[in-house]
């Protein structure tokens, strides 16, 4: 059996290998390092593949949320709601902006920012909502840009773990993850969905006057040469970082499929054990079904509802397994974050997540042989 790797991108790179050394060949012999053409080429690829009027291409997936939320004018002491639940960027450009974060609870099935909880939060200094698009599937976007449009709020997705993935609307539309809000940001760390070979990210939004605004501010808040007429910042996506993207792209869908065919397997095999909760797919589809294209697995995280979970990582880890815990800790308790307003009895599921969750091996070259063994480690310790 091949070593099994959380990510592989060593294995995905041998398949890729021919068309991204000549992508970058020609970048070495043309020396357009910054704003070469194969930026712009991405940018379009991009645009045409989500279906939205403008992808905005930057340095990576933090500042890509930090300059979208510039990019709407919130200002210092506006509250912007986002979930408990998720990596520390979303939380970290809204307070590094002066905005006021206020985190919310998630939903225990989807992982994702609780509806009911985004209600309850609203206050007559709410500007924005944040979805996070967890684990590679859509927060219920139906509900937010309801709830957006009756207080009048702007939404953000943050769509770093779910490019590819789809969203069907209760109207039957189906669109694509982070082209639903007024602008969405992501991310191409190597290890994303559609990954770079260093850092990279992009904003996404279907506003012209927005796109407009947002071009000027990853690049000095100049509209024109050596006019600044707003505080930007400097944050671009290199041309060896797009040419490797424009290699990866038209893969993205096969790469999806190939991540919830392993999605499916796993499932196949928890499906009966008592001590496993599977991962839910929405979109009215039962459990992971064969057509659904509503979650891209950036992650496969399941809960383990014995108390068991750090024994497992150890065991894992004794195992060749390896595996990782998507979050350890609810962002209202870190130290950086902390806030009088925040009661522990308003965060019931991320405080039970952060003890149950636990992701398991997932890229696009695991195999059978490797999947059985994973699976069959955890259910040897879960069983024992
Ligand atoms: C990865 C990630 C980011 C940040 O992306 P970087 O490119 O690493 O800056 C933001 N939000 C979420 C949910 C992420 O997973």
């Amino acid at each position: 059996m091949k070593k099994i790797q959380m990510v592989d991108l060593g294995g995905q790179y041998q398949e890729i290998k021919e068309q991204v050394n000549a992508s970058i060949n020609q970048i070495l012999e043309t020396s357009a390092f910054i704003n070469g053409p194969e930026v712009h080429a991405f940018q379009k690829d991009l645009e045409d593949y989500l279906d939205v009027k403008h992808v905005i291409p930057c340095a990576n997936g933090t500042d890509a949320l930090q300059i979208a939320m510039m990019g709407l004018g919130l200002k210092p002491g506006d509250e912007v709601i986002t979930a408990d639940f998720t990596f520390a960027a979303t939380v970290e450009v809204i307070a590094l902006l002066q905005l006021t974060p206020v985190l919310v609870d998630v939903d225990p099935e989807t992982f994702n920012i609780d509806i009911q909880a985004i209600e309850k939060a609203i206050t007559p200094k709410t500007k924005a909502i944040v979805p996070v698009h967890l684990f590679g599937q859509c927060a219920d976007m139906d509900a937010i840009l309801e709830i957006a449009e009756r207080h009048d709020l702007f939404v953000i997705e943050d769509n770093a773990q779910a490019i590819g993935a789809k969203y069907l609307s209760r109207t039957g539309k189906k669109s694509m993850a982070g082209t639903m809000g007024h602008v969405g940001a992501t991310s191409f760390f190597p290890s994303k969905n559609l990954g770079c070979y260093g850092d990279g990210g992009a904003i996404f939004t279907n506003d012209d006057d927005l796109a407009h605004t947002i071009r000027g501010i990853v690049n000095h808040g100049m509209y024109e040469r050596y006019h600044h007429d707003v505080i930007g910042v400097n944050s671009r996506l290199d041309s060896i970082q797009a040419a490797v993207l424009r290699s990866k792209l038209p893969k993205l869908d096969t790469y999806c499929e190939a991540r919830r065919n392993a999605a499916r397997k796993y499932s196949k095999a928890f499906k009966d054990q008592p001590n496993i909760i599977v991962p839910t797919t929405v979109n009215g589809c039962e459990g992971i079904c064969d057509i659904c294209d509503c979650h891209v697995f950036h992650q496969y995280t399941l809960r383990i509802t014995n108390g068991k979970r750090d024994e497992l990582v150890k065991f894992l880890n004794a195992n060749d397994v390896p595996c990782g815990v998507y979050y350890p800790i609810p962002l209202h308790r870190q130290k950086a974050y902390l806030d009088e307003r925040y009661l522990e009895k308003d965060f019931p599921v991320t405080n039970q997540l952060v003890k149950e969750v636990i992701s398991l091996p997932m890229h696009t070259e695991l195999d059978d042989e490797q999947i059985d063994y994973i699976t069959s480690t955890v259910i040897g310790f879960v069983n024992g």
